[in-house]
């Protein structure tokens, strides 16, 4: 990788496209307005893009559904489609740096993590669903001799992706890879805050030869390019990662428009839950720092609830804020860097005054609090002796706050941890095979990790029970949410 000195210098080499994709060109908003883009690590003002609203997102949409009626893609072969995908997640890998750089400029997280993780993930996500497109089957009906049911599976059409800041490429290409792939004309929607990478892809996409219109990228604020779209009346899906909150709201403005298919992957307040039969604490306790603590804890499966048994409660605290160590907040163009800004001043604000809410409803700080100084910095925090009907466990404060919760009983940590309107995802650590197998059962979330947090891969399926949402990313499953199954009934006449 890199040295500090080489990232600023490709830095300052940098040409950055900052308008919307639309129709196989880059362009300005219609009324020419746009959006002042910040480094969250230096407070500047560095470019800014192209600010949307419903006539290009008019535009867009009608670009959308030519290409799909065209059937130039959404007719082509799988075979095609895979080869073309490929070429796609080829070129992103290519322009690796240039992308990692524009994600950490606009998000604040650590060069490393850009580099290493963001930006390979996103290009083998978009490979892995090209690889699996030529490998799905419809199905036969187990029919009356005389009839012959087939079940295939077919593109849903305009798709909009609405994605959030907190891993803006990647969470984009969990939902590119499986709409594309299945045919469908996607318009992305990156947040207002993280739209360079979104932006970038666009030239990726008509180079790799996806037909124009099939992939478009409109920028600007979510009440207005985002509703636009979530309230559009030729819009057939919407795949939305965000907030429970705009959830919610899409579901509205799609229940009042078409009835469009709106997916949610939006928010959580993960319960990690460390038993007193833990074999292995040191392990506990560093993954307990890392599920909290990395992407400066901007991360919708974050670790956020420590729930840990009384009697290991102060032992194992110890552990956790040496463990949060590894994370202490540093420039994020440092190579070395594992801990960047927050998204912007505004959300530092957000993080701060639920810090001191913990504290005026009863919670000790143990570690963290604000960094003096330029730049979205907060230090990793642990709020203990939290009781978890304060708002600091219950709602999502996405941002490296840690709360510790001591429980007595088995009973009482599966209580505690399925108290809240959220069910993304919860953790165990014990090596009591029978307490592993029962706890599991019983926690209400969309993946639970026994004895480790955080572990995840395309293959498997992502995604909430309860207000954290429907549907699911990753996997196979992941397609299903971009087709429409269909049934042909064929009689047959002797
Ligand atoms: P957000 O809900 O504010 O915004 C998400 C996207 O929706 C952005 O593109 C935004 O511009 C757009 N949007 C905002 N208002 C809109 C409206 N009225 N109509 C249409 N679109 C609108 O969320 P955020 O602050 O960008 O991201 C943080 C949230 O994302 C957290 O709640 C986090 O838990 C969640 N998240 C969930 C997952 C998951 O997979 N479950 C993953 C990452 C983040």
């Amino acid at each position: 990788m890199k040295t500090q000195e080489q990232w600023i210098e490709l830095k300052n080499n940098l040409n950055i496209e900052n308008r919307a994709y639309i129709n196989g060109e880059y362009s300005a908003a219609l009324s020419g307005q746009t959006i002042p883009v910040v480094n969250p690590a230096t407070d500047e003002i560095f470019t800014e893009i192209a600010r949307c609203q419903s006539e290009d997102v008019d535009l867009a949409v009608s670009y959308a559904r030519q290409a799909f009626q065209s059937g130039q893609w959404s007719e082509s072969s799988p075979a095609h489609r895979k080869a073309v995908l490929k070429q796609f997640a080829d070129l992103i890998d290519q322009h690796q740096e240039e992308l990692a750089l524009l994600e950490t400029l606009d998000t604040g997280k650590p060069i490393s993590h850009s580099f290493s993780t963001d930006i390979p993930g996103a290009a083998s996500s978009l490979r892995w669903y090209a690889e699996a497109i030529d490998k799905v089957y419809g199905e036969v009906a187990p029919t009356e001799k005389d009839v012959h049911a087939f079940i295939s599976h077919q593109p849903i059409g305009v798709v909009a992706a609405v994605v959030p800041w907190n891993f803006p490429l990647w969470l984009a290409c969990w939902k590119l890879g499986p709409a594309l792939s299945a045919g469908n004309s996607v318009i992305l929607k990156p947040s207002e805050k993280s739209s360079l990478t979104a932006i970038f892809l666009g030239q990726l996409a008509s180079q790799a030869g996806l037909p124009t219109g099939v992939f478009q990228v409109v920028t600007g604020y979510g009440h207005e390019a985002g509703d636009a779209l979530a309230k559009h009346q030729d819009v057939d899906c919407i795949a939305f990662t965000g907030s429970t909150r705009i959830a919610g709201q899409l579901m509205v403005s799609s229940g009042e428009s078409n009835l469009k298919r709106v997916f949610a992957e939006a928010g959580g307040k993960n319960a990690n839950i460390v038993f007193d039969d833990c074999d292995d604490l040191d392990r506990a306790a560093a993954e307990t720092a890392a599920g909290c603590f990395y992407n400066q804890g901007e991360v919708c499966v974050a670790a956020t609830r420590l729930l840990v048994h009384e009697s290991i409660k102060e032992q194992f605290i110890e552990k956790v804020i040496q463990a949060s160590k590894a994370f202490t907040p540093k420039d994020p163009m440092d190579p070395s860097s594992s801990m960047g800004a927050l998204i912007d001043q505004d959300h530092k604000s957000k993080v701060l005054e639920y810090i001191s809410l913990g504290e005026s409803d009863g919670a000790n700080v143990r570690c963290g609090g604000d960094v003096d100084g330029q730049g979205a910095f907060v230090s990793p925090t642990i709020l203990d002796n939290v009781d978890n009907k304060m708002r600091v466990a219950q709602e999502e404060i996405f941002g490296p706050v840690l709360c510790v919760i001591s429980f007595k009983d088995e009973a009482q940590a599966i209580e505690i941890a399925n108290d809240s309107k959220y069910g993304l995802g919860a953790a165990l650590w014990s090596s009591n095979i029978n307490r592993v197998h029962r706890v599991a059962k019983q926690l209400q979330a969309g993946s639970v990790w026994v004895n480790n947090y955080n572990e995840g891969d395309m293959t498997v399926p992502f995604g909430g029970f309860k207000m954290s949402g429907n549907g699911r990313d990753k996997s196979l499953h992941a397609i299903e949410k971009f087709t429409e199954t269909k049934t042909t009934w064929i009689r047959l006449h002797s």
